[in-house]
């Protein structure tokens, strides 16, 4: 029988990128960035264009010290747990030129373990993370960003989202974890 599907976003879902970008970026360029007063997606709040954010990011990811970045092990024990009962698939929004540093870290961190990578960016245009759990049948989204959650939430896709500063104080009828764990992943499942 074919294995059911479950997606996760991978940015402060599977390891926690903004929490460990904030201080690298701070050093670098004398920025005073505070993690737990991110309110937005777009983490330097606007403060710096939109491609200078991209090449800081882009900085960051490749540097050693962001492609050193573990996964909690919680997390890396519930991904492999599940990894046996189900087939996993990352679907992130990361940008063009951040692509190729997502795709070496989780070939680092979880080899062999999540059959595909979807980027919703893409040189074609862009997609819906609902849209592709739909067209692959995932029984469940889990991500930080209010944005794809509500998005899975309209269109049917079964979501958990991820506690982070940017999410703790909108309204949604969402189940929450405070961090990606096999007990409320399961729970979420049975339920
Ligand atoms: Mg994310």
């Amino acid at each position: 029988m074919k294995k059911q599907v479950l997606a996760f976003d991978l940015d402060d879902t599977l390891f926690d990128a903004v929490e460990n970008f904030i201080p690298f970026t701070n050093k670098k360029y004398k920025t005073h960035f505070v993690f737990d007063k991110i309110r937005n997606s777009d983490v330097l709040n606007e403060r710096v264009p939109i491609n200078e954010e991209i090449y800081r990011w882009k900085e960051f990811f490749e540097s050693k010290f962001g492609l050193a970045i573990k996964p909690e092990p919680r997390i890396k024990e519930a991904i492999s747990r599940l990894h046996k009962k189900y087939s996993l698939i990352i679907i992130s929004a990361r940008d063009l030129p951040l692509q190729k540093s997502a795709r070496k870290w989780v070939r680092i961190n979880f080899p062999k373990t999540f059959s595909k990578i979807y980027f919703i960016k893409t040189k074609a245009g862009k997609l819906s993370k609902a849209e592709i759990c739909i067209k692959n049948k995932a029984i469940l989204h889990v991500d930080d960003n209010p944005k794809h959650i509500k998005d899975c939430l309209k269109k049917g896709v079964p979501c958990i989202l991820v506690n982070r500063p940017w999410n703790k104080n909108k309204n949604l009828p969402v189940k929450r974890m405070n961090n990606v764990n096999y007990s409320d992943i399961e729970n979420f499942l049975n339920n």
